[in-house]
């Protein structure tokens, strides 16, 4: 498949980029150049946020009842599915997913589109009681042009994430994928636009985060951004919006924990365990990559946890493994730079995966690896790795769990394995995260479900309803009737 995406997507059609800019694109599986996309510039950006004001302020999009975005948004949902096996293909080779991954993220994000086309219409305003002689009404309102900058570990999950919900109220849009992973957003704005999205209403524009990702996020005609990235970029989103007095949503990863109970069903927990740091080989900001275990069922634990890691099996999209390859080299020597240090520290490492036979020596691979017990301060217990690296620390007892689990600076989400009520709960209410899983785990799971951090994971909430409250403001409409 050759994939020549060096366009973007403005105003319903497909244009150049002003200086003619292109950068390659990579297949992690096999490390070969697969095809070109767009380095666009400022000039670029400001083309497409003027787009999208046109479409708000004056074009067809901004005319559209919530019932009409509704139909359009569910519309968009069968147009993806019926074109399914070709995105999917897409995000396999642009990120190398195992294919049934890639099959579930499309799936996904058509169920993006069908939540939110169901829930446009659904919005309601209130009617507050107030002073005698007047009615008060507060309605909510789009914000107007919302930027979108997307990473690539779910690019297209991302797309429905980030544009369903901003799209359902109304919001004009525009989309700076990651440069490592954009083949799909550029095929999504070109399907949106045959599913009947007017032009204007979905531009999408490729470039590099340090040029095309801070024009927009700086650009004036942007009312409220919406990011998904490391904390580093996600700090400077922050203060590009403060310079033009706009809001913004942050999703910036974790460094999620189980805490594990001696109650705990570990024939249960165990497969989930694995599966929740294998996922996406662990690059998923909501992955579980802590363990907290009781000390008293440390060696229990461990002894299943190693053979169940031992079988997670790493290789290309079309093997269908547990793994797929890293999504750049970058990223990879990222990652088994964190694992090279912690041996080099003496780590004790509880179990490894394999690569499978047939994983092309030039793909982006690293060896999934489970250490423990890993001491509290060390870089692989607090840092977020991303990649499929699990750490191990045991705990004393409740208190002591606690205190790990909220012993780093992130607060995305958590897991607590116990049979004990009372504890499910007092837990529930002190653990720092915007997700908790009570005796199972859903890493960032569930479109009906509000997402989101605290601290270094983020602010602001995606999913649910609670994604439209956040592309929208409140109108407070104050009538004197006497
Ligand atoms: P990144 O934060 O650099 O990139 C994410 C997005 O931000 C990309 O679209 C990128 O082009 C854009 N960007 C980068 N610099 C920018 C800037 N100065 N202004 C505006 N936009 C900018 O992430 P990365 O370098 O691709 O990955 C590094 C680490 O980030 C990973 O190891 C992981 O820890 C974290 N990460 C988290 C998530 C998540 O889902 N929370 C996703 C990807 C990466």
């Amino acid at each position: 498949m050759k994939i020549d995406f060096h366009q973007n997507f403005i105003d319903g059609a497909w244009i150049d980029p002003v200086d003619g800019g292109t950068i390659p694109i990579y297949e992690p599986a096999t490390g070969e150049p697969f095809g070109l996309i767009a380095a666009s510039g400022a000039a670029d950006v400001d083309l497409a946020v003027n787009a999208a004001r046109r479409a708000f302020d004056d074009g067809a999009w901004g005319r559209t009842t919530a019932t009409e975005r509704g139909r359009l948004l569910t519309r968009f949902a069968d147009l993806i599915l019926q074109n399914a096996a070709e995105l999917s293909a897409i995000e396999a080779k642009d990120t190398g997913k195992p294919q049934s991954v890639a099959d579930a993220d499309i799936a996904a994000l058509a169920r993006y589109f069908e939540f939110y086309g169901g829930a446009a219409d659904k919005l309601h305003g209130e009617v507050i009681p107030y002073l005698s002689g007047y009615h008060v009404n507060v309605v909510r309102e789009p914000h107007g042009v919302t930027g979108h900058i997307l990473p690539w570990n779910y690019p297209a999950q991302m797309f429905g994430r980030t544009l369903a919900p901003s799209l359902a109220v109304g919001n004009a849009t525009v989309l700076k994928p990651a440069e490592d992973a954009c083949a799909s957003s550029l095929r999504l704005a070109e399907l949106a636009s045959e599913a009947g999205f007017p032009e204007g209403a979905i531009n999408v524009v490729a470039g590099t985060g340090h040029v095309a990702g801070a024009a927009l996020a700086s650009h004036r005609g942007v009312d409220f951004m919406s990011f998904t990235g490391s904390p580093e970029v996600g700090q400077i989103i922050q203060k590009l919006c403060a310079d033009h007095y706009i809001t913004c949503t942050l999703e910036l990863g974790g460094k999620s924990p189980h805490l594990v109970f001696a109650d705990a069903d570990l024939d249960a927990a165990v497969p989930v365990i694995v599966k929740a740091i294998t996922q996406n080989s662990g690059q998923t900001c909501s992955a579980g990559s802590r363990v907290l275990v009781e000390r008293t069922i440390l060696d229990k634990f461990a002894a299943l946890l190693a053979a169940a890691f031992a079988k997670v099996r790493v290789g290309a999209p079309e093997m269908d493994l547990d793994c797929g390859p890293i999504i750049t080299r970058k990223q990879q020597q990222r990652v088994q730079g964190f694992i090279d240090r912690a041996r080099e520290d003496g780590v004790a490492v509880i179990s490894e995966g394999e690569i499978a036979e047939g994983a092309a020596a030039g793909g982006f691979y690293v060896k999934p690896v489970v250490f423990g017990p890993v001491p509290r301060s060390h870089a692989i217990a607090l840092d977020e790795v991303f990649g499929p690296v699990l750490t191990v620390l045991p705990f004393e007892d409740e208190a002591d769990a606690l205190r790990l689990a909220n012993a780093t600076e992130y607060g995305l989400v958590a897991a607590i394995w116990t049979r004990d009520g009372g504890r499910q709960l007092r837990l529930a209410k002190r653990i720092r995260s915007g997700q908790l899983f009570i005796n199972c785990y859903g890493a960032g799971a569930g479109i009906e479900l509000p997402f989101g951090g605290a601290g270094k994971s983020g602010h602001g909430r995606e999913k649910g309803f609670a994604a439209l409250h956040d592309f929208s403001k409140t109108k407070t409409l104050v009538f004197h009737h006497g």
